[in-house]
Parts: C-alpha cells; sequence; structure tokens
C-alpha cells in the first residue's frame, strides 16, 4: 500500500504559516494583501471554488472582494470592472473565475489583468516567464504539485516524469516545472497512442485528464509517485473523485494523492502564497 501524500495537511501547515506571515505584514506595511475575485453567472463548480478561495482568505487574513456579475454581463462590463481594479492601489490580486460565460472572450480578460496582479498566473507575460525562467507568477495548481512532491522529498532529477494532459493551466506548466527540476519529462494527450505503455515508464505520473477513475493498476508501474489532480464526480457514486483509480492503483504506487484532499486544497493554498507575493511586490515597488 501506497503512502498517501495529504495535500490537506500540507495546506493546513502552510496556512498557519501565512497566518503569521500577514500579521508580521500588515505591521510592516500598513495594511493586509488585498484579492479581489469576479464570479460571473452561477455555474455551481465555480460558485463552490469561490467559497473555497474566500474561506482561505478568511482563514489567513487576506482582505477578500468577491464581485458577484450575473451570467448575462458583457466583456465590455466585465472589462471595465478589471480596469478599475488594475488602478486600485488598495488591490494586490485580481482573479476571474473560469469559465466565463460564451459571450466574454475569455483570453480578452486573461489579457487585461495587469500581470503583476495576475495571481492565477494566466497572462501571457506570466506564462512567457515560467517558460523563459524569469521572474512572475507561477500558476497554482503546478505550484500545488511540486510542493506536495516536495513535502515529502522525492527525488525528481533524473527521474522519468509522464504527465497525462496538456491543458494551459496544468499539463503544461507543471511539465515545465518538473523539466526545470531535470525530470525527463513525457506529455501524453488525448492523441497519445498505446498510452498504458507510455504511463507504465514513469517514475512520476501526473493525472490531469478530467475523465473519472480514468488511470487503472495495469497503466502504473510498481513503486511510482502518482498525482491526481482531477476532480470529477463519480457517475456511479456521485461522489468526488480523480482522475485515477485510487483504491486499485494504491497497491502498486510507492506514494499517491487522493481526491479530495490532494492537490486541490494545495491549489487554493498557492493562490492565497502568490497573492502575498503580489503584495510584497506592490508594497516594495511604492
Ligand atoms: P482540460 O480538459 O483542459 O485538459 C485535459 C487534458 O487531458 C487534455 O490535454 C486532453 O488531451 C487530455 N485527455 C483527455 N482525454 C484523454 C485521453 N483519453 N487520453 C489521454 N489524454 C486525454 O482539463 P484541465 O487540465 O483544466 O483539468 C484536468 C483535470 O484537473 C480536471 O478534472 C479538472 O477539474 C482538474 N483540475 C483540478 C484542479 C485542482 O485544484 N485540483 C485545478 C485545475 C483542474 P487533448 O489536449 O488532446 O484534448
Amino acid at each position: 500500500m501506497a503512502i498517501v501524500i495529504s495535500g490537506k495537511d500540507l495546506a493546513h501547515e502552510k496556512r498557519e504559516y501565512m497566518k503569521n506571515q500577514v500579521v508580521e505584514l500588515e505591521k510592516k506595511y500598513g495594511r493586509k494583501p488585498k484579492l479581489v475575485v469576479i464570479l460571473v453567472g452561477d455555474n455551481p463548480a465555480s460558485v463552490s471554488y469561490v467559497s473555497g478561495k474566500e474561506k482561505a482568505c478568511i482563514e489567513i487574513g487576506i482582505t477578500n472582494e468577491t464581485i458577484r456579475l450575473s451570467s448575462d454581463t458583457t466583456e465590455e462590463e466585465l472589462l471595465k470592472i478589471i480596469d478599475r481594479l488594475n488602478n486600485d492601489s488598495q488591490v494586490d490580486g485580481i482573479l476571474t473565475q473560469l469559465p466565463l460565460p460564451k459571450q466574454i472572450n475569455e483570453d480578452a480578460v486573461i489579457n487585461a489583468i495587469n500581470p503583476e496582479k495576475d495571481v492565477d498566473g494566466f497572462h501571457p507575460q506570466n506564462v512567457a516567464a515560467l517558460f523563459l525562467k524569469q521572474p512572475g507568477t507561477t500558476p497554482c495548481t503546478p505550484k500545488g504539485i511540486l510542493e506536495v512532491l516536495d513535502s515529502v522529498n522525492i527525488p525528481i532529477e533524473g527521474k522519468k516524469c509522464v504527465v497525462v494532459g496538456r491543458s494551459n493551466i496544468v499539463g503544461l506548466p507543471v511539465s515545465k516545472l518538473m523539466l526545470d527540476r531535470n525530470a525527463t519529462v513525457t506529455i501524453a494527450h488525448s492523441r497519445t497512442k498505446d498510452l498504458a505503455s507510455v504511463t507504465k515508464e514513469a517514475d512520476i505520473l501526473i493525472a490531469a485528464v478530467g475523465k473519472p477513475l480514468f488511470i487503472k493498476e495495469n497503466m502504473v508501474k510498481d513503486g511510482a509517485v502518482v498525482i491526481d489532480v482531477g476532480v470529477n464526480r463519480n457517475p456511479e457514486t456521485g461522489k468526488l473523485c480523480g482522475d485515477v483509480d485510487f483504491e486499485n492503483v494504491k497497491d502498486k504506487a510507492s506514494y499517491i494523492t487522493k481526491v479530495p484532499g490532494g492537490i486541490g486544497p494545495m491549489t487554493i493554498t498557492c493562490l492565497m502564497e502568490n497573492t502575498i507575493e503580489c503584495f510584497i511586490k506592490h508594497m516594495e515597488e511604492k
């Protein structure tokens, strides 16, 4: 049976540290970091993610404002709000919860956020910074994955890492972070042939597919480290589950994360970390 790495426990530990950090930062700079989250519409998953972010801000002491807009908000209206927040010296981080309703172009919204307040790390300037190894904001989920691996001292250098998924928010950036740590990285996707033979090569397998229980035990090498990024509903039980068939894979892996309680809590924690980092840069520039 694998050792289950608890993202929840790690997140708790990091949040305790950040609580004290925010107290010290307020003493130093005269105010707390401020994050503004914009939620357009009432997609249940988005509402739940935004509520998780609000709770984390309250727990850590970060000032939080959620701007709730109706689902028929126009792109122009949203861009106006972002412009106001970009120019508000009391705001350190801006996040627009994705996905957005179809009348709004997501790229236009991501591009409009001041990269120095882009706590998600999605702005092209921050994406370029990641790929060129320049200073910038690292996206939260990939950052959380690396922190989870480091929390139990998983060696990364020289290891074969297979990432299943190539999205801009998870697969691609986490592959770059693993490459920067000198892993030999393979990125698999929906057109990969004989996926099991690819994933079976992995010393570290990162699943970011978005398909419930997709990674089965026959796709995992004995002793592999398995990181499950997926957040899905189990079609049979209706319960939250990952991309990895945990019950069967756990006997093959050496380390594994669980859903819920794995990468999810670390994603929000890294968002808080990014907000604090943006705040410090903002204050130092004044
Ligand atoms: P996307 O839908 O953007 O990307 C999914 C990726 O999986 C694509 O690259 C796709 O390939 C690949 N894929 C789909 N089907 C297969 C297949 N049969 N074989 C191999 N690869 C396949 O999803 P995200 O990256 O945004 O999210 C992935 C999962 O992670 C989701 O469950 C999401 O909810 C979760 N998530 C969790 C977070 C957390 O905090 N824990 C944060 C963000 C996401 P192709 O490119 O060819 O289409």
